[in-house]
Order: C-alpha cells, then structure tokens, then sequence
C-alpha cells in the first residue's frame, strides 16, 4: 500500500520544482507518437546534410504544405518561403497583414553543422597515394574526425556560374574518404600529445586515391586520375575549387541508440533538431492570431558572421521582404515589427553526462529526457557577451510551453568559470525584441556522433508550437 502523503510532501509538490523524465509516468499511446516524431526527423536527417541541402529540402517540404516563394507568391499568399544565397531562409505564416507593427513570433535555428571543409587547392600526391586538403568548421575535436568514412558534399561553380552539386559517400554503392591515423604500436610519442595536438590541423587530410593515369608511373599521375574522373564526372578543373564548398561529414544514416531505441544518434543533431521541430512546429501551429516566422540562419558554427549569418542585418532583410510583400514595407513598420516580436533562439545545449558530470551544476544544468532547455542566459565569465533574457518574457514563455503540454528544464550552460559559450541571442536582440535561448540537450555535441533523447526531441517541438499557439 502506497504511503499516505505527508503534509510536507503536498507542500513540497505545491512549492518545489521537481522536474521528472518526460517518458515517466506516460502511456502507449504518447511513447508512440514521441517515437513516430523521431521518424520523421531521422528522414530528415537522411537527407539534410549540409546547409545547402537542408534549405533546399526544407523548401520541398513546405511547399507540400502550401508554402510558396516569395518571388512566386501572390499578395493573397498567407505562407511564404523564403531563401537568400541558398543557405540561410524562412518561413513566414501571416495570419494579419494589418498587424505587422505588432511584431513576429518568432523561433530561429541555424543549419550549418560543425565539419571538415575542402581548401582551395586541397589535391596533391605522397607515396603513391592522392589527398586533399581541408580546413576544419567550427569547434570540432579534431581526434575524433579520424578513420572514420566521410562523405563529401556541396557545390563547386565554375567561371561560367554554373553550379555543380556533389554528394558522393551516402549511397551503399559509393565509394566513402577517411583522414587515416597512427597505428598504436608506433604512436608513443603521440600519446604523449595534449588531445588538441594528437590530430593537428594540417594532418586532417582525405584519402581520394592511388591509380596513376593510364597505370603509368609518372610525376602527379595519380592526381591527374583523380583530376580527369572529376572533370569527366562533373566537369570541372583544378582551379574551380578555389569557388567551391565542399564540406566533410560523417557518411552514413541517423540510427536509433539503446535497446529502447529511446535516442536518435547522428552527426548534426546540432543544430538541425531544432530546425526540424521548428519547421514542423510552424506547419502545425493553428491557434495564432499572430504572424509567425521560423527563421534559419547560415554560419553560426564559426561566430554567425558573413551576410547569411544571424550577425549581419538577414532578419532585417526578411521582415521587410514579408512585409513588403504584403504592401506594408515604411520603415516605421520594419522597425515596430522587428521591436515588438518575440524570439526563441532554438539551439542546442549541453545534457550532463554521468561520465562527465564535474562539469555542470546538477539543477541547472540540462537532463536527458527532462524536456527542452530554457536558458535565460549563456556567455562566459560572470555571463560575459550574453544576451539574458527579461524575467518577463522567460515568465510568457514557461506559460506558453505548460498550457502546450510541453516538457521543459531550466538550463545553463556548464558550471560557473567553467567555459561556456553563446549563439545567436545577442545578435537578435540588437533589434529590441524580447529573445531567449530554447533548445535540446545533447549529448557529445560537436562529435561525429552527437546524440539525444528522442523524448527531449519531440518536447522541444512540443515547446516551439507552444510558442506560436499560446505566447502571450
Ligand atoms: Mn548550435
Ligand atoms: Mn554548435
């Protein structure tokens, strides 16, 4: 027989916050759709890689749901896409073309992932063997990248403008690349290596051959091989990679982790679940009256800088785009839209992990399972360079994800003096509008093989529909 509850223990559930696993206490029925969710994510992830490629496909999908181009859209249009250079974009829901001064919902995530990148002029020969070059993206631990299969993917323009697409790794009938690294028994001196030289920069090298041209030994023969299969495959010269993004990232599909299967493991969980849970939210979201906007943003890897990233005037860009769209585009209203809106800045953050504990602080510290995060403030050393958020508009927000059902913790980023870090808040809040940190903890983020609770996942957008539907 259970025990009778105490007095204490009634005050203590009316007065404490307890936050408990999101998958305790649920039936049948939520566990499957949490896991149904996760489907749909993982197909995502199958074939959203890069930037490029997750604005291209998040643009089919929402033109399933009626989305159209703003360039294509009439004015009667109330779902817009929109997508600048490629690799950063939005998607605008608008609900009263009257009311833009009164400002946006918005959420916005970014779509680049931490990689390894191709140089200019990567190509060149050892040993009878042909390598490219590359340049690591983002805070990466460069010992991880190694002997592993990587798939390469991106663009490559020619003088003419034409661009090429490449994706060469993910088809079981591909062939994959691999940065290749010392065979322990004759690696003592370089187990002696702090973990951030064990791998340096410039040895993070891809294999990509060893047949010399026409079986012939001779000089750069190899390189010529691999040279004439790229310019008969795709048409292009050595040269045409100094105009070239191509990007290194692990080859091979999103896969569920643990007997339960209960966490999807892949890389890029950062920051492309928040992406697919706003997207999704965004679809799904009917209780507004509001205009809404879900906004992704290029380049926060490596500090949200260049013209697509959350620290240039992109958001700016697209509110006037939507609004002038609409026959409202006077700078007052651009001004008044971009004050008054309200923004979740949707990236991920760190989920304590038992092996690692030391260095988070227990009750403020993101939990698997426990729900999205909400972080009222990041930054670095007494939260230098953070944006924190108003106690008012984190208090709308926790009001918006409770009425939504949505399961949510609070959550710093790491221990006090412990390190840290920021993304796109601050950039966003120069506009005047209220924004906070709101996002999935992670597990071995920045890795090849990042992952996280599928119950956290299915919370988070939980929590960004909430948001449209019920922010106050
Ligand atoms: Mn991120
Ligand atoms: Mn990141």
């Amino acid at each position: 027989m259970a025990k009778k509850e105490s007095t204490a223990d009634k005050l203590k559930k009316k007065l404490f916050m307890e936050k408990e696993s999101a998958w305790n206490g649920i039936d049948e029925k939520k566990s499957a759709s949490i896991m149904k969710f996760s489907e749909g994510y993982k197909d995502f992830l199958n074939v959203a890689k890069t930037e490029r490629e997750v604005l291209a496909h998040i643009k089919k999908i929402a033109a399933k749901k009626k989305f159209v181009s703003i360039e294509k859209a009439k004015k009667g249009d109330k779902k817009l896409f929109l997508s600048y250079d490629g690799v950063s974009g939005a998607l605008a829901v608008i609900n009263d073309p009257e009311a833009f001064a009164k400002g946006f919902l918005m959420v916005g995530s970014h779509i680049d992932v931490p990689r390894i990148d191709l140089k200019g002029n990567p190509l060149y020969e050892a040993e009878d063997m042909a390598f490219m070059k590359t340049h690591y993206y983002g805070g990466i631990k460069k010992y991880q990248w190694v002997t592993r299969p990587l798939a390469l993917h991106g663009v490559v323009v020619k003088k003419s403008g034409e661009v090429v697409n490449v994706a060469i790794g993910e088809k079981d009938s591909d062939p994959v690349f691999t940065i290749n690294d010392l065979l322990p028994h004759l690696a003592q001196q370089q187990m002696q290596k702090k973990a951030g030289e064990v791998i340096e920069g410039e040895n993070l090298n891809i294999l990509v051959g060893s047949i010399p041209y026409e079986f012939k030994s001779e000089k750069d023969g190899i390189k010529l091989a691999v040279m004439k299969y790229l310019n008969d495959e795709y048409g292009i010269v050595e040269e045409d990679f100094v105009s070239a993004e191509l990007q290194l990232v692990p080859a091979g599909k999103a896969r569920d982790v643990g007997f339960d299967r209960s966490f999807v493991g892949v890389h890029g969980h950062d920051d492309r679940v928040c992406t697919f849970t706003g997207m999704q939210a965004i679809f799904d979201a009917k209780n507004s009256k509001k205009n809404m906007l879900m906004v992704f943003f290029d380049k926060e890897e490596i500090g949200s800088k260049g013209n697509a990233g959350a620290d240039s005037n992109i958001l700016e860009r697209i509110v006037n785009d939507v609004i002038n769209h609409y026959g409202k585009g006077d700078y007052n209203t651009l001004i008044k839209a971009l004050e008054n809106s309200a923004f979740l800045s949707a990236d991920v953050n760190a989920a304590v992990d038992p092996e690692w504990a030391g260095v988070n602080e227990s009750k403020n510290a993101g939990h698997i399972g426990k729900g999205v995060c909400l972080t009222k403030f990041t930054g670095v050393r007494g939260k230098g360079s953070s944006n924190e958020a108003h106690a008012e508009f984190v208090a709308k927000c926790r009001a918006a994800f409770d009425k939504g059902g949505a399961a949510w913790q609070t959550a710093e980023l790491g221990k006090v003096d412990q390190g840290g870090g920021g993304t796109i808040a601050m950039f966003i809040a120069e506009y005047g509008m209220d924004v906070v940190d709101c996002g999935t903890a992670i597990l071995s983020m920045h890795s090849p093989f990042e992952v996280a609770s599928k119950a956290d996942i299915y919370h988070t957008y939980l929590a960004y529909k909430s948001f449209y539907d019920y922010l106050k």
